[in-house]
């Protein structure tokens, strides 16, 4: 059973099934769709792994890696949209250019060429981007967008072919486990009966792991990213989208970039505004969830993120972004000084993330794997996940497989269009 018909339960849900046809598969999804959370609510982007440290977040770049090349096969097979065009990296000053000289030293560690991205100073980026000023840049041209829900809900049809039952509306409010079995209660009243648990919660997946001992020396916090879209006016401002060395890497405080999405649209976003709950959109459900939230956090590391100044300045400036359009705008404006913010007047469709603080205040910059021996939990799965899910998918039925649960030693299935044990080779070089 697993819990999440995010992108991650339901490309998880496509590969077991594929692998063991037998074994009874369900994904419970509180929303009437999947994808409608964060897989759904995100930038779009099919990420080059440049911005991740490969010592640090080793997993996630390896999974973008061939993620990117699995989206772009399974989108031109199944005819959803998907388009190879590129991401501008810009440094506004000499500092930001040092870090761009490690990004592309990540980027060729994690497995990209010289085809795949380069460094090119802004006399030259000026030939092809008039309109974007900066110091020097990385020009990626394997970086990609799609429509993330479009791909999920794709997978779960090849998933329910293969037999995987999902249970849309069906919000899980209580686990207990009881003679070997997790008795799982849902929100209608129906129950669940389960041999084995995997938590693709999201937003919720520490909450789920607390519910069961697991994790619980971790905590996390909730940051909501926030659009505006752009109009028409300014579609050919720049041919790629753009995004600025972020300032503050170790923490979720992404500097707002300029995305063109798949559908030609352009939008300006995301912030990332400190909230109380994983499907905080709104006013109403964060002032239902500020009690309890800040209680758990002021009695978990998350305290000491909380008492930390600079914590606490860039908390002020992202909250000052969510409530002045020209203050968000404007720290776009540093890279794209034509645009103007009184023209904005859209906002775009938010979405959620949620990083995890360990018990020492600190941000965990990778995934968490958690398990016994009858669960298995994904926490941190943070950007960019949606890119990698896929071979992330694999790793995780890999991991299981290892221990003897659920599929007994990996076979050599063919699951779409891709051998499994060949997803398995690519994560494990
Ligand atoms: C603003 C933003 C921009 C991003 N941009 C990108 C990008 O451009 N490229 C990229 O690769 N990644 C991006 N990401 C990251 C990416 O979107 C996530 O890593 C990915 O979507 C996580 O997928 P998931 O399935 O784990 O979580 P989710 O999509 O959140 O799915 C979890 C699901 O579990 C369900 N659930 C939880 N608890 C319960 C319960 N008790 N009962 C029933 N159902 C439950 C929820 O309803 C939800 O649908 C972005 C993230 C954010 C926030």
């Amino acid at each position: 059973m697993i819990i999440g018909g995010g992108i991650l339960g339901t490309s998880i849900s496509y590969f077991l099934s594929c692998l063991n046809k037998s074994r009874k598969i369900a994904v419970i999804e509180q929303a009437s769709r999947v994808a409608f959370h964060t897989s759904g609510r995100n930038t779009g982007k099919v990420h080059a792994p440049y911005l991740y440290n490969p010592d640090k977040k080793k997993l996630f770049a390896k999974a973008a890696f061939h993620g990117y090349d699995m989206w772009e096969e399974y989108a031109k097979l199944r005819n959803l949209p998907f388009k190879k065009d590129g991401v501008i990296e810009v440094a506004l000053d000499e500092k930001g250019i040092k870090v761009l000289e490690k990004y592309l030293k990540w980027g060729k560690r994690n497995g990209l060429d010289d085809s795949d991205i380069k460094m090119v100073s802004h006399e030259e980026l000026e030939k092809t981007e008039p309109e974007i000023r900066c110091q020097a840049a990385l020009q990626v041209y394997k970086d990609g967008s799609t429509d993330y829900s479009l791909l999920t809900r794709s997978v779960m049809k090849d998933s329910k072919e293969n037999g995987t039952n999902f249970l849309l509306n069906s919000r899980v409010i209580e686990i207990k486990k009881e003679n070997n079995s997790w008795v799982i209660k849902l929100d209608d009243g129906r129950i669940i009966l389960a041999k084995y648990m995997i938590n693709a919660g999201g937003g919720e997946s520490m909450d789920i792991a607390h519910e069961v001992g697991i994790a619980k020396n971790l905590t996390d916090v909730h940051f909501r990213g926030e659009y505006w879209k752009i109009p028409k006016k300014y579609k050919s401002l720049t041919k790629t989208s753009v995004y600025s060395v972020p300032e503050f890497p170790d923490y979720p405080f992404l500097d707002p970039h300029w995305i063109i999405r798949v559908d030609g649209s352009c939008e300006v976003g995301p912030n990332a505004v400190p909230v109380f709950s994983p499907y905080g959109y709104n006013k109403s459900e964060n002032i239902k969830e500020f009690v309890p939230k800040m209680l758990e956090m002021l009695s978990s590391g998350a305290r000491k993120a909380i008492m930390d100044r600079q914590f606490q300045e860039l908390v002020i400036n992202e909250i000052q972004s969510s409530i002045s359009k020209s203050k968000m705008i404007n720290r776009v404006k540093r890279f794209l000084p034509s645009i103007d913010a009184d023209s904005i007047v859209k906002r775009g469709t938010a979405g959620i993330r949620s990083s995890v603080i360990n018990e020492n205040g600190k941000f965990v910059p990778d995934v968490i794997l958690e398990n016994d021996e009858a669960s298995f939990h994904i926490l941190n799965y943070n950007s960019p996940g949606a890119t990698g899910a896929l071979p992330f998918s694999a790793h995780i039925i890999d991991q299981l497989s290892k221990k003897g649960l659920l599929v007994n030693g990996v076979q050599d299935a063919q699951c779409g269009p891709w051998r499994f044990a060949s997803i398995l080779e690519k994560m494990q070089q």
